[in-house]
Protein backbone atom coordinates (compact mmCIF):
# COMPACT_ATOMS: atom_id res chain seq x y z
CA UNK A 1 0.00 0.00 0.00
CA UNK A 2 1.16 3.62 -1.05
CA UNK A 3 0.33 6.60 0.61
CA UNK A 4 0.76 9.86 -0.80
CA UNK A 5 0.84 13.38 1.50
CA UNK A 6 -0.43 16.32 -0.79
CA UNK A 7 0.37 19.67 1.01
CA UNK A 8 -2.30 21.80 -0.35
CA UNK A 9 -0.49 24.94 0.40
CA UNK A 10 -0.21 26.62 3.72
CA UNK A 11 -2.00 28.19 6.68
CA UNK A 12 -1.01 30.21 8.95
CA UNK A 13 -2.68 30.83 12.72
CA UNK A 14 -2.17 31.77 16.20
CA UNK A 15 -0.18 30.13 18.55
CA UNK A 16 -3.27 30.15 21.57
CA UNK A 17 -4.90 27.98 17.87
CA UNK A 18 -2.66 25.16 18.22
CA UNK A 19 -1.98 24.91 21.83
CA UNK A 20 -5.20 26.48 23.93
CA UNK A 21 -4.49 29.59 26.43
CA UNK A 22 -6.47 29.33 29.11
CA UNK A 23 -9.65 28.28 29.50
CA UNK A 24 -13.46 27.79 28.14
CA UNK A 25 -14.57 31.20 26.33
CA UNK A 26 -11.16 32.84 26.80
CA UNK A 27 -9.37 30.16 25.38
CA UNK A 28 -11.95 29.71 22.81
CA UNK A 29 -11.33 34.02 21.76
CA UNK A 30 -7.75 33.39 22.15
CA UNK A 31 -6.91 32.32 18.01
CA UNK A 32 -8.86 35.76 17.29
CA UNK A 33 -7.60 38.07 19.79
CA UNK A 34 -4.20 37.27 20.66
CA UNK A 35 -1.50 38.71 18.49
CA UNK A 36 0.77 36.08 18.29
CA UNK A 37 1.20 34.37 14.90
CA UNK A 38 2.59 30.87 14.62
CA UNK A 39 4.51 29.44 11.72
CA UNK A 40 3.35 28.57 8.45
CA UNK A 41 1.96 25.22 8.63
CA UNK A 42 1.52 22.94 5.64
CA UNK A 43 -2.29 21.60 4.99
CA UNK A 44 -2.12 18.10 4.16
CA UNK A 45 -4.88 15.91 2.29
CA UNK A 46 -3.47 11.79 1.78
CA UNK A 47 -3.70 9.24 -0.89
CA UNK A 48 -4.00 5.99 -0.03
CA UNK A 49 -2.78 3.94 -3.02
CA UNK A 50 -5.22 0.48 -2.21
CA UNK A 51 -5.56 -2.75 -4.25
CA UNK A 52 -9.45 -1.78 -3.71
CA UNK A 53 -9.30 1.78 -5.20
CA UNK A 54 -7.65 4.65 -4.35
CA UNK A 55 -9.17 6.48 -0.94
CA UNK A 56 -8.74 9.98 -0.37
CA UNK A 57 -8.72 11.38 3.32
CA UNK A 58 -9.32 14.76 3.49
CA UNK A 59 -9.08 17.20 0.10
CA UNK A 60 -7.23 20.03 1.45
CA UNK A 61 -7.33 23.60 1.20
CA UNK A 62 -8.33 25.51 -2.42
CA UNK A 63 -7.32 29.02 -3.72
CA UNK A 64 -11.02 30.00 -3.21
CA UNK A 65 -9.99 30.50 0.41
CA UNK A 66 -7.58 32.94 -0.10
CA UNK A 67 -11.26 35.52 -0.23
CA UNK A 68 -12.75 34.27 3.06
CA UNK A 69 -15.92 35.63 4.02
CA UNK A 70 -15.71 39.02 5.10
CA UNK A 71 -17.92 39.39 7.78
CA UNK A 72 -16.25 36.62 9.70
CA UNK A 73 -14.14 37.63 12.61
CA UNK A 74 -12.66 34.43 12.55
CA UNK A 75 -11.56 34.33 8.84
CA UNK A 76 -10.51 38.14 9.19
CA UNK A 77 -8.58 38.31 12.39
CA UNK A 78 -7.47 34.81 12.70
CA UNK A 79 -6.23 32.78 9.68
CA UNK A 80 -4.24 33.95 5.99
CA UNK A 81 -4.17 30.87 3.34
CA UNK A 82 -1.68 30.32 1.11
CA UNK A 83 -2.43 28.35 -2.27
CA UNK A 84 -2.57 28.27 -5.77
CA UNK A 85 -4.95 26.45 -8.05
CA UNK A 86 -2.54 23.55 -9.22
CA UNK A 87 -1.36 23.19 -5.23
CA UNK A 88 -5.21 21.99 -4.86
CA UNK A 89 -5.14 18.08 -4.28
CA UNK A 90 -7.35 17.46 -7.83
CA UNK A 91 -4.11 18.67 -10.04
CA UNK A 92 -1.26 16.97 -7.26
CA UNK A 93 -2.86 13.63 -7.96
CA UNK A 94 -2.95 14.04 -11.56
CA UNK A 95 0.59 14.45 -11.11
CA UNK A 96 0.68 10.94 -9.58
CA UNK A 97 -1.08 9.48 -12.37
CA UNK A 98 -4.16 9.43 -10.20
CA UNK A 99 -7.05 10.60 -11.73
CA UNK A 100 -10.52 11.89 -10.34
CA UNK A 101 -12.29 8.67 -11.57
CA UNK A 102 -9.67 6.39 -10.00
CA UNK A 103 -10.53 7.93 -6.35
CA UNK A 104 -13.32 5.58 -5.26
CA UNK A 105 -13.42 7.12 -1.78
CA UNK A 106 -13.03 10.63 0.14
CA UNK A 107 -13.71 10.60 3.62
CA UNK A 108 -13.70 13.87 5.23
CA UNK A 109 -12.02 13.96 9.11
CA UNK A 110 -14.73 17.09 9.21
CA UNK A 111 -15.84 19.68 7.39
CA UNK A 112 -13.42 22.57 8.24
CA UNK A 113 -12.69 24.45 5.03
CA UNK A 114 -8.95 23.56 4.98
CA UNK A 115 -10.59 20.19 4.48
CA UNK A 116 -13.09 20.13 2.29
CA UNK A 117 -11.61 22.83 0.14
CA UNK A 118 -11.06 20.31 -2.54
CA UNK A 119 -14.27 18.77 -2.86
CA UNK A 120 -14.70 19.50 -6.21
CA UNK A 121 -12.23 17.63 -7.81
CA UNK A 122 -14.10 14.49 -6.77
CA UNK A 123 -17.03 14.11 -8.36
CA UNK A 124 -17.24 10.66 -9.48
CA UNK A 125 -16.37 9.08 -5.72
CA UNK A 126 -18.27 8.42 -2.88
CA UNK A 127 -18.18 10.74 -0.17
CA UNK A 128 -18.27 9.77 3.77
CA UNK A 129 -18.23 12.00 6.37
CA UNK A 130 -19.49 11.81 9.71
CA UNK A 131 -23.63 12.92 10.03
CA UNK A 132 -23.30 14.92 12.61
CA UNK A 133 -20.68 16.61 12.01
CA UNK A 134 -22.55 17.03 8.35
CA UNK A 135 -25.58 18.79 10.20
CA UNK A 136 -23.64 20.75 12.47
CA UNK A 137 -22.60 22.67 9.13
CA UNK A 138 -26.17 23.87 8.34
CA UNK A 139 -27.43 27.66 9.11
CA UNK A 140 -26.25 30.66 11.06
CA UNK A 141 -25.14 28.77 13.92
CA UNK A 142 -22.89 26.63 10.90
CA UNK A 143 -21.36 29.96 9.93
CA UNK A 144 -20.65 31.08 13.15
CA UNK A 145 -18.78 27.68 13.70
CA UNK A 146 -16.54 29.04 10.55
CA UNK A 147 -18.30 25.90 8.13
CA UNK A 148 -18.43 27.26 4.54
CA UNK A 149 -21.39 24.73 3.04
CA UNK A 150 -22.05 27.90 0.68
CA UNK A 151 -18.35 26.84 -1.10
CA UNK A 152 -18.95 22.88 -1.62
CA UNK A 153 -19.83 21.28 -5.20
CA UNK A 154 -23.70 21.50 -5.62
CA UNK A 155 -23.32 17.49 -5.82
CA UNK A 156 -22.05 17.20 -2.29
CA UNK A 157 -24.31 15.26 -0.24
CA UNK A 158 -21.80 12.72 1.97
CA UNK A 159 -22.83 9.28 2.92
CA UNK A 160 -22.39 9.23 6.83
CA UNK A 161 -20.05 7.21 8.31
CA UNK A 162 -21.71 3.73 10.10
CA UNK A 163 -19.76 3.31 12.63
CA UNK A 164 -20.19 0.01 14.40
CA UNK A 165 -19.30 -0.80 18.22
CA UNK A 166 -16.47 -2.82 17.30
CA UNK A 167 -13.54 -1.28 19.31
CA UNK A 168 -10.56 0.11 18.21
CA UNK A 169 -7.78 0.68 21.07
CA UNK A 170 -9.86 2.72 23.36
CA UNK A 171 -12.15 4.09 20.80
CA UNK A 172 -15.21 2.13 21.41
CA UNK A 173 -16.98 2.34 17.44
CA UNK A 174 -15.22 2.09 14.44
CA UNK A 175 -16.31 1.94 10.95
CA UNK A 176 -13.94 -0.32 7.85
CA UNK A 177 -13.43 1.39 4.77
CA UNK A 178 -12.08 -1.13 3.42
CA UNK A 179 -13.43 -4.84 2.34
CA UNK A 180 -10.21 -6.23 3.42
CA UNK A 181 -10.60 -3.83 7.07
CA UNK A 182 -6.95 -2.38 6.44
CA UNK A 183 -8.55 1.27 6.23
CA UNK A 184 -10.46 2.15 9.36
CA UNK A 185 -12.37 5.07 10.43
CA UNK A 186 -11.97 6.09 14.16
CA UNK A 187 -13.92 8.72 16.00
CA UNK A 188 -11.96 11.40 17.36
CA UNK A 189 -14.30 14.20 18.99
CA UNK A 190 -12.68 17.47 20.12
CA UNK A 191 -11.63 19.53 17.60
CA UNK A 192 -15.07 19.18 16.27
CA UNK A 193 -17.29 17.13 18.23
CA UNK A 194 -18.04 14.46 15.29
CA UNK A 195 -13.88 14.80 14.28
CA UNK A 196 -12.61 11.52 13.18
CA UNK A 197 -9.34 10.14 12.38
CA UNK A 198 -8.27 7.04 9.79
CA UNK A 199 -5.92 4.21 10.34
CA UNK A 200 -4.24 2.24 7.77
CA UNK A 201 -3.01 -0.74 8.98
CA UNK A 202 0.09 -0.95 6.65
CA UNK A 203 2.52 -4.17 7.44
CA UNK A 204 4.02 -3.39 10.82
CA UNK A 205 2.86 0.26 11.61
CA UNK A 206 -0.40 2.04 11.70
CA UNK A 207 -0.77 4.74 9.97
CA UNK A 208 -2.80 7.39 11.63
CA UNK A 209 -4.36 9.81 9.61
CA UNK A 210 -5.11 12.23 12.40
CA UNK A 211 -6.92 15.43 10.54
CA UNK A 212 -6.93 18.32 13.14
CA UNK A 213 -7.20 15.88 16.18
CA UNK A 214 -4.23 17.90 17.01
CA UNK A 215 -1.81 19.95 15.28
CA UNK A 216 1.00 18.80 16.05
CA UNK A 217 2.54 15.06 17.53
CA UNK A 218 3.82 17.04 20.72
CA UNK A 219 0.34 18.70 21.75
CA UNK A 220 -1.19 15.09 20.99
CA UNK A 221 1.78 13.59 23.43
CA UNK A 222 1.38 16.36 25.91
CA UNK A 223 -2.53 16.00 25.99
CA UNK A 224 -2.59 20.27 25.34
CA UNK A 225 -6.24 21.03 23.76
CA UNK A 226 -6.21 23.08 21.53
CA UNK A 227 -7.64 26.84 20.64
CA UNK A 228 -11.01 25.68 18.97
CA UNK A 229 -11.92 22.41 20.64
CA UNK A 230 -15.35 23.32 22.07
CA UNK A 231 -15.15 20.98 25.41
CA UNK A 232 -11.76 20.38 26.47
CA UNK A 233 -12.96 16.97 28.67
CA UNK A 234 -13.62 15.32 25.36
CA UNK A 235 -10.43 16.64 23.56
CA UNK A 236 -8.41 15.61 26.44
CA UNK A 237 -9.86 12.44 26.49
CA UNK A 238 -9.37 11.91 22.17
CA UNK A 239 -5.91 12.94 22.81
CA UNK A 240 -5.18 10.05 26.06
CA UNK A 241 -7.20 7.61 23.65
CA UNK A 242 -4.33 8.12 20.82
CA UNK A 243 -1.39 8.48 23.00
CA UNK A 244 -2.53 4.65 24.12
CA UNK A 245 -3.16 4.14 21.05
CA UNK A 246 0.33 5.03 19.77
CA UNK A 247 2.03 3.04 23.00
CA UNK A 248 -0.38 -0.34 22.14
CA UNK A 249 1.12 -0.60 18.14
CA UNK A 250 3.83 1.16 16.27
CA UNK A 251 2.59 4.21 14.49
CA UNK A 252 2.82 6.81 12.37
CA UNK A 253 1.05 9.90 13.64
CA UNK A 254 0.06 12.55 10.99
CA UNK A 255 -1.81 15.77 11.89
CA UNK A 256 -2.80 17.49 8.98
CA UNK A 257 -0.49 20.27 9.81
CA UNK A 258 1.81 19.01 11.59
CA UNK A 259 5.51 20.53 9.36
CA UNK A 260 6.88 17.05 9.92
CA UNK A 261 3.82 14.73 8.85
CA UNK A 262 5.63 14.64 5.19
CA UNK A 263 8.95 13.58 6.43
CA UNK A 264 7.53 10.91 8.99
CA UNK A 265 5.95 9.24 6.37
CA UNK A 266 8.35 8.88 4.55
CA UNK A 267 10.25 7.46 7.20
CA UNK A 268 7.83 5.73 8.68
CA UNK A 269 8.60 7.33 11.92
CA UNK A 270 6.51 6.08 15.00
CA UNK A 271 5.60 7.85 17.63
CA UNK A 272 7.39 7.63 21.24
CA UNK A 273 5.21 8.01 23.86
CA UNK A 274 7.72 7.27 26.89
CA UNK A 275 8.51 10.49 27.23
CA UNK A 276 6.69 12.75 26.09
CA UNK A 277 8.11 16.57 25.70
CA UNK A 278 6.71 18.85 28.67
CA UNK A 279 4.52 21.81 27.34
CA UNK A 280 3.91 25.03 28.90
CA UNK A 281 0.37 24.55 28.07
CA UNK A 282 -1.08 21.43 28.83
CA UNK A 283 -4.65 20.98 29.37
CA UNK A 284 -5.55 19.96 32.69
CA UNK A 285 -8.42 22.33 33.36
CA UNK A 286 -12.35 21.37 34.28
CA UNK A 287 -14.77 21.04 31.98
CA UNK A 288 -16.16 23.87 30.46
CA UNK A 289 -19.70 24.60 28.78
CA UNK A 290 -20.03 24.23 24.63
CA UNK A 291 -20.02 27.27 23.24
CA UNK A 292 -20.58 28.87 19.66
CA UNK A 293 -17.40 30.21 18.72
CA UNK A 294 -15.53 30.84 15.18
CA UNK A 295 -13.66 28.04 14.31
CA UNK A 296 -11.07 26.46 12.08
ZN1 LIG B 1 -10.14 22.00 11.60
Amino acid sequence: MRIHAIQTGRVLVKRAQISGRGRGLWRQLQPVLSRQWADWSPTFAWAIEHPEGVIVVDTGAAAHLKSPPRWHPYFQLAVRFDIEPEQEAGPQLKKLGIGPRDVRTVVLTHLHVDHDGGLAHFPHSRVLADGNETARTAGIKGALLGYLPKRWPQWFDPEPIAWQPVPYGRFSHSARLTGAGDVIAIPTPGHTPNHLSVVVRDGDAQIVLAGDASYLDSTMLAGAVDGISPDENVARRTLADIRALCAQHPSVYLPSHDPNSADRLRRRDTVTTAEPPQMRNAATWPPSATIVAPVM
